[in-house]
C-alpha cells in the first residue's frame, strides 16, 4: 500500500477558514431567512473587478493564442523577459534598488511560492538537522502549515502552535512588530504590511532585522503581498530598500491584493544571486541556483494571457487604475477603523494595510466575539486565535468589500456592546 506523508496528520484542526465556513454554514442552515443579510469581512479576498488595462491586455493575449501567426506555446519557466523587465523597472529600479530581471521568478501567486520554497530547504526538525525557524505570532497560517507538512516541526501544542518552531509574540506593546530573537536561528518569516494585524514595520526596525540576519547568517523570507497599501513613502515597500538585504533575504510578491488578481493568479519571488544557504556539511550554496533548478524541473511557467495581464499593471494606465483600487480599499479601512473607535474598541492597522485588528471587549475570547458578531449582527470577521496563541483576544476585519457593506459592517459592531 502507498505510504502517505504522515506530517499532514499533525496539522491542527484544519485551516482557519474552513472552520469559519463551517460555523457560518451552521448559522445559515439554522437561520435560512436571514442568511442573505450576512456580511463577510472574514477571508482576505478582493471584491472589485480587474483594472481596465488588464482586461484589455488579456483579451488581446487570448486573440493572439487564437491565431497561428501569433500563437505561443511553452514560454520561459520563470517568466517572459518583458514581464520580468517591467517588474524590475516598476518595483525596484524606479526605487533605486538593484535587482536583476533574472532574480525575478514569475509564478501563479505567493502562497504557492512560499510553499514551493520549502522544496529547496532542509527538512526535519532542528534536532534532526532541519532549520531553526522563527515565525511571528499572530501569523499568516501558511508559513507554519508548510513547515508542519514538510516535517520541520513536532506535534501541535494544546492552545496553539507546534513544537520545534520559535514564535515571536506580536503584541500591542511592540506594535505587532517583534524584535529579532536572541537565540540562534536559521530562517525567519516576516510579513509587512502584516496579515492579520495590519501592522507596518519602519525602516529602522527592518534594518535591525537585516543586520541581525547578516550577523547570524540567517535567511529572511519576506512576504510583501500588501506593499501596494503602504501610504507613507518613508516606510519600506520592499526589504531590498535596506542595504545588505540582497545577501540575506528572499521576497514574496503577489498581484492578488494590488491588481485584484486573486482569481487571475499571479505573483513573483525575488531570489537575489548573493543569498546563500548551506549544506549539512557546511558548504555554502546559492539559493538562486537551487530555485532556478527547481523551476526548470517543476514548472512550465504561467499562462500567456496572465503574463500580459502582469505587464499591463506596470503601464501608466495600469498603475493609475491599481492606485484607485487601493484608494478604494483604504477608504474602507478608514471607515472600519473609525467605526471601531466610535464603539470604544481598541483598534490597530488599517493605515498601511487592508486589515483592521481589533481587541475584543474585556473578558471576551476571539471565537466568542466571532460567534457574537455572527449570531447577533450577521457579520463575519476572523477570530485572532486562528492566527496563533497571541491572536487570542483580537479579531481581524477585512476592508475588502463594497462601500455599502463596509458602512453597514461598521454599524453592526454595536452587537459587541
Ligand atoms: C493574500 C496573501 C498572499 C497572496 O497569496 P497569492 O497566492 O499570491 O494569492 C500572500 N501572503 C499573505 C500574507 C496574504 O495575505
Amino acid at each position: 500500500m502507498a505510504i502517505i506523508n504522515d506530517h499532514y496528520l499533525k496539522l491542527a484542526a484544519g485551516y482557519l477558514f474552513p472552520e469559519i465556513s463551517r460555523r457560518v454554514s451552521v448559522f445559515t442552515e439554522a437561520n435560512p431567512a436571514i442568511a442573505k443579510e450576512i456580511i463577510r469581512c472574514g477571508i482576505g479576498d478582493v471584491t472589485e473587478p480587474l483594472p481596465a488595462a488588464v482586461i484589455a491586455a488579456m483579451h488581446t493575449a487570448v486573440d493572439e493564442l487564437a491565431n497561428r501567426a501569433t500563437f505561443r506555446g511553452y514560454g520561459p519557466a520563470t517568466g517572459y523577459d518583458f514581464v520580468r523587465e517591467a517588474i524590475v523597472q516598476g518595483d525596484f529600479r524606479a526605487r533605486g534598488i538593484a535587482i536583476a530581471p533574472d532574480e525575478i521568478f514569475v509564478s501563479d501567486g505567493s502562497k504557492p511560492d512560499a510553499s514551493a520554497f520549502m522544496e529547496i530547504m532542509a527538512t526535519g526538525t532542528p534536532a534532526q538537522g532541519g532549520n531553526r525557524t522563527v515565525v511571528c505570532d499572530p501569523v499568516y497560517p501558511v508559513y507554519v502549515d508548510n513547515n508542519v507538512m514538510q516535517g520541520n516541526t513536532g506535534p501541535a501544542i494544546a492552545g496553539g502552535g507546534y513544537e520545534g518552531l520559535i514564535y515571536l509574540p506580536g503584541t500591542p506593546a511592540n506594535g505587532f512588530v517583534p524584535e529579532p530573537p536572541t537565540e540562534p536561528v536559521d530562517m525567519v518569516y516576516l510579513c509587512y504590511p502584516n496579515n492579520p494585524t495590519g501592522a507596518m514595520i519602519t525602516r529602522p526596525q527592518l534594518a535591525r532585522w537585516v543586520e541581525w540576519a547578516l550577523a547570524n547568517d540567517a535567511l529572511i523570507c519576506y512576504d510583501a503581498a500588501y506593499e501596494a497599501y503602504v501610504r507613507d513613502p518613508s516606510l519600506p515597500r520592499s526589504i531590498y530598500e535596506i542595504p545588505g538585504a540582497d545577501r540575506c533575504a528572499v521576497e514574496f510578491r503577489s498581484f492578488s491584493k494590488s491588481g485584484g488578481f486573486t482569481g487571475v493568479r499571479a505573483g513573483y519571488t525575488v531570489v537575489p544571486k548573493a543569498v546563500e544557504g548551506r549544506t549539512h556539511s557546511g558548504e555554502r550554496v546559492s539559493l538562486h541556483r537551487l530555485w532556478m533548478r527547481r523551476w526548470a524541473t517543476c514548472s512550465n511557467g504561467i499562462s500567456w494571457p496572465v503574463q500580459c495581464a502582469i505587464a499591463a499593471l506596470y503601464t501608466p494606465a495600469g498603475r493609475a487604475q491599481v492606485a484607485s483600487l487601493i484608494d478604494f480599499y483604504m477608504e474602507n479601512a478608514r471607515i472600519l477603523r473609525e467605526a471601531c473607535a466610535a464603539e470604544g474598541l481598541q483598534v490597530w492597522g488599517g493605515e498601511h494595510a487592508p486589515y483592521v485588528w481589533v481587541a475584543c471587549p474585556a473578558g471576551m475570547g476571539s471565537w466568542d466575539a466571532f460567534d457574537a458578531l455572527l449570531s447577533k449582527a450577521r457579520l463575519v470577521v476572523t477570530p485572532g486565535a486562528g492566527f496563533g496563541r497571541h491572536g487570542e483576544g483580537f479579531f481581524r476585519i477585512s476592508a475588502f468589500n463594497s462601500r455599502e457593506n463596509v458602512i453597514e459592517a461598521g454599524k453592526r459592531l454595536q452587537a459587541l456592546r
